[in-house]
């Protein structure tokens, strides 16, 4: 059994990926060929927003988003520590502090109480009211805000940017797991000022390789995106406005993602079917198993299925097994960025987000995919509901 299965959505697939990638070697526009701007129409119609700027990855995205908003030094930039590196990363590169905020401990996403007393104490540079940075919180200015749309559930945007408003925070939506979800009838990549996802392999909607894409309703922020992205170029390649990167998504990747959205939408149909099944197995196989939250008016783009055992050593207990039973598990994710060497320098403790911290041990992953087999549901809760013998 697979974690993650791409073989079978490749083989449903295949004529369309081959066709797709043969018209691509064909014309050789290797970069910035045709396929970039119909896949930037095609997710721009999906997704409800006007300007979409496809990119290298989900990481770039985020870059771009932060340098298009002028991201630096000084700047403090609102953050979950329960996400994958990267989310926070991109704040590091540009020289500005990341700020953790604690996460709601049945959504796994940033708590809009916990950012409003963030940006308070970032303002006021008080770490009574908040836990900052030991090493440099008085210098901080807030700047914006990236929730997290963990698993593919969005966060609670009505909330966040009422928070961020107060303070003219733009919102950047770190929706690499998201694509696909909805809150209150907006589609994810659609929630802030910004909206970045990932076409990473694994990610609701995957490449084969590495890619990314930016959306924003802004002209100004769209335009300034499009010029970072290939080098901070003007009015030609070789006038050069801004310091930016190479950023660009290839165009086998593009002509890639084509195929897999004719599909996309059915896909996101299955993965929820396959959560479903999960909830209701799952609820009678397994006691003091917390399964995942799934809010009035929220679709999740289910990029994973979480579940919360009772402590780390009922984890251990489950996790084995399902190895034993050779079903694969992961831990999204182990160590809280706070936590993590990388980013010792900022001085945050243990204890700082106890929610993020208690969530880390007790969290782990179950196989989730469009074509997860219902039987293998049954073996999985199975293999689980020994753990209470
Ligand atoms: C995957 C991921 C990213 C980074 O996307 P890449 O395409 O791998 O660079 C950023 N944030 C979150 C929450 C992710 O899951």
């Amino acid at each position: 059994m697979d974690f993650i299965d791409l073989k079978a959505q490749q083989k449903r697939i295949k004529d369309k990926i081959e066709s797709n990638i043969r018209s691509v070697l064909n014309h050789g526009r290797y970069i910035m060929g045709p396929e970039i701007e119909e896949l930037e129409l095609r997710l721009s119609e999906y997704t409800g927003v006007n300007h979409a700027i496809a990119c290298s990855s989900g990481t770039d995205a985020l870059l771009l988003a932060l340098m298009a908003l002028d991201t630096g030094p000084g700047d403090a930039v609102l953050t979950t520590p329960f996400t994958f590196v990267a989310t926070a990363e991109v704040v590091s590169l540009l020289g500005a502090t990341p700020v953790f905020v604690d996460i709601e401990p049945d959504t796994f996403n940033i708590s809009p109480t916990g950012l409003d007393l963030a940006i308070q104490a970032v303002e006021a540079s008080d770490p009574g009211i908040h836990p900052l940075p030991r090493t440099e919180h008085s210098a901080l200015r807030p700047k914006a805000v990236i929730p997290v749309d963990l698993f593919g559930l969005p966060a609670d945007y009505d909330s966040i940017i009422s928070a961020a408003a107060g303070h003219n925070l733009p919102v950047v939506e770190d929706a690499a797991q998201s694509l696909g979800g909805v809150y209150k009838g907006r589609k994810a990549c659609a929630l802030g000022e910004i909206g970045c996802t990932s076409f990473f392999p694994a990610k609701p909607l995957g490449a084969y390789g590495d890619g990314g894409m930016c959306f924003t309703r802004d002209r100004s922020l769209a335009h300034t995106i499009r010029s970072l992205v290939v080098h901070g170029q003007g009015s030609d390649k070789y006038e050069n406005v801004r310091i930016g990167i190479n950023g660009r998504l290839d165009t086998l990747q593009a002509a890639i993602l084509l195929a897999k959205l004719e599909i996309f939408p059915e896909e996101l149909d299955l993965r929820a079917q396959a959560a479903e099944r999960y909830n209701r197995l799952l609820s009678s196989a397994v006691s003091d198993l917390t399964l995942p939250l799934l809010p009035e008016g929220y679709s999740s783009a289910w990029a994973q299925y979480s579940v919360l055992a009772r402590d780390r050593s009922h984890r251990n207990l489950l996790q084995g097994r399902l190895q034993e039973a050779g079903i694969p598990t992961a831990i999204y994710y182990p160590t809280p960025l706070h936590l993590q060497p990388a980013y010792e320098a900022l001085g945050y403790l243990r204890g700082d987000f106890p929610i993020s911290e208690d969530c880390a041990s007790r969290i782990f992953s179950l196989p989730m995919h469009p074509y997860l087999d219902p039987a293998d549901q049954e073996r999985i809760a199975e293999a689980m509901s020994t753990a209470e013998r």
